[in-house]
């Protein structure tokens, strides 16, 4: 196991988020209706995710959502991790 992958464990959080490919995205909606709790849509049926940390539970249905994805625009990507916050500037 990576020293990333560990220190991430050791933090306890998660580190993946949902992004969305607004080039690959045909606004069918189907994200909105399997993930409500991070997916809402605007008025033109795109979805609008806030690109937060998921929850350990949110990440199984966000595999779920993206899996089901006709155009394989919603993904989840690993973020970072910073167990440290940067100085302010
Ligand atoms: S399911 Fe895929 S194509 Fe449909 S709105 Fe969500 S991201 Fe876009």
């Amino acid at each position: 196991m990576s020293a990333r992958r560990e220190l991430a464990r050791a933090v306890g959080g998660n580190t993946v988020a949902l992004r969305v490919d607004p080039i690959a995205c045909e606004a069918h909606g189907l994200c909105a209706e399997l993930l409500p709790e991070a997916v809402t849509l605007d008025e033109w049926g795109y979805p609008i995710v806030d690109g937060r940390r998921l929850t350990a539970q949110e990440v199984r249905h966000a595999r779920r959502a993206a899996a089901a994805c006709p155009t394989l625009a919603l993904r989840l990507e690993r973020l970072a991790v910073s167990p440290v916050e940067p100085p302010p500037v």
